[in-house]
């Protein structure tokens, strides 16, 4: 494969939202394509997430600039109707309700504002008015438009049905295969080797022992929790609330989060009627796991900030684990030692926002052209040590 010819065949190691979008972008350009996934698709954080589509907790740079580029592509393929039905525009409402987090949300807008993005800053009285269920606590909120919401595995479903792409379930990648002339021939996997003329590293936590980052990449944990159906009070709420600790316990406005389990309120209402509450923040790999404190925790800060919620049951509690990298930043771009090796991960609990995008532009990489989302803040060659396990 010469850069401005199309790969005769691409092997993509994920079914997440990343490998899946990966793959339709390159369906689309008739390429022949190959998932590979070592349980099946969204079985990891992709099936366990929340689904904001939100450009309103990105950090100030690159993250918001990608998650720009990661609304409007979402609103294309609504209007195309590739995702019809699964991507949900609506606003977010970022409250504060100590001076940190008033502090933090009035830096935050002030960045949205700079990168173009529509926020309207609400006083205690202007909230109460446009937000009736929140508590008198919320003492200051900024709605910020034009974002939405998408449930990960649902848009998994619909990417790999709308494209006809094959995927191989149950087929864990192992090692890497390296050709004579350097280049990458394939993966060899748990159920024999699968050779392709180019290669896609969309493994989330699984990306770090093929490409040796296990420094660099580390699992985090997340709990959410679902309510049962409360149409009343879903109605009464415009848009989904974060609150100003979200941003905190996110890093949004420093250079990451402090290690350890960290707390950030985020509401949703989901278009069934019930809540889907969440979150937290914990180096851990452990997705089987919810706990009574941390349960406890989440649905004592969303009755403080939401107090009708107090009356609504939940129904079920689930963890997900996200894969971060140490810079805050995910990993997208060609490999820089092989030409046909590429690696999209490490995309924390941005992936469900960033997922198309970002698939669209590796698969612009992949067959030699330009992204137009510019991909150098993301490149994989930061990390000098990058090395292939082949
Ligand atoms: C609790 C929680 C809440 C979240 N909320 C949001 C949100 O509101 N908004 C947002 O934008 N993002 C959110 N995220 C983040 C988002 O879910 C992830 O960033 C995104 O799903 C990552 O997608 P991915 O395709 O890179 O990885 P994953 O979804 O992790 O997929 C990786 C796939 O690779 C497979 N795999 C791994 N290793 C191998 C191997 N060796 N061989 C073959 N296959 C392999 C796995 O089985 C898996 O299917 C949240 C995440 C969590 C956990």
């Amino acid at each position: 494969m010469t850069r401005t010819e199309l790969p005769s065949s691409v092997l993509i190691a994920g079914c997440g939202i990343v490998g899946a979008a990966t793959a339709f972008f390159l369906a689309r350009r008739g390429v022949d394509v190959t998932i590979i996934d070592r349980e099946g698709p969204a079985a990891a954080a992709t099936g366990a997430a929340d689904g904001a589509v939100s450009v309103a907790s990105k950090r100030p740079g690159p993250m918001m600039v990608a998650a720009l580029s990661g609304v409007a592509l979402y609103r294309q393929l609504l209007a195309e109707g590739v995702l019809a039905d699964l991507f949900t525009p609506r606003s977010t409402f970022i409250i504060a309700a100590s001076d940190e987090e008033c502090t933090v949300l009035e830096a935050h807008g002030a960045a949205l504002s700079g990168e173009g993005v529509t926020v309207e800053t609400l006083g205690r009285t202007a909230l109460a008015q446009r937000f009736p269920a929140l508590s008198p606590s919320a003492r200051m909120g900024a709605e910020v438009k034009g974002d939405g919401h998408a449930i990960g595995y649902r848009i998994v479903n619909r990417l790999l049905s709308t494209s006809g792409v094959t995927v191989r379930r149950g087929v864990a990648a192992k090692h890497l295969i390296e050709a004579a002339n350097g280049r990458i021939a394939g993966i060899a996997t748990d159920k024999g080797e699968f050779r392709a003329d180019a290669v896609v590293i969309a493994a989330g936590n699984g990306a770090a022992s093929l490409l040796r980052l296990d420094g660099v990449m580390k699992p985090r944990k997340g709990q959410l929790l679902v309510t049962e159906r409360a149409p009343a009070l879903n109605a009464s709420m415009p848009g989904s609330i974060m609150s100003g600790r979200y941003l905190l316990s996110k890093g949004s406005q420093k250079g990451g989060p402090a290690s350890g389990r960290g707390y950030g309120l985020v509401v949703d209402p989901l278009v069934t009627g019930q809540f889907l509450i969440g979150g937290t923040r914990e180096d851990s790999d452990a997705r089987q796991t919810n706990d009574f404190d941390a349960v406890k925790h989440i649905l004592a800060d969303a009755v403080a900030l939401v107090p009708g919620l107090a009356d609504v049951r939940l129904l079920r509690a689930f963890a997900g684990v996200r894969t971060a990298v140490v810079d805050s930043l995910p990993l997208v771009g060609r490999w820089p030692v092989h030409d046909n090796l590429f690696v999209a991960a490490g995309f924390e609990g941005d992936g469900i926002c960033l997922g198309p995008v970002m698939g669209q532009a590796i698969a612009a990489l992949v067959c030699g052209e330009q992204p137009t989302l510019d991909l150098s803040p993301f490149t994989p060659s930061r990390f000098s040590a990058c090395e292939v396990a082949a």
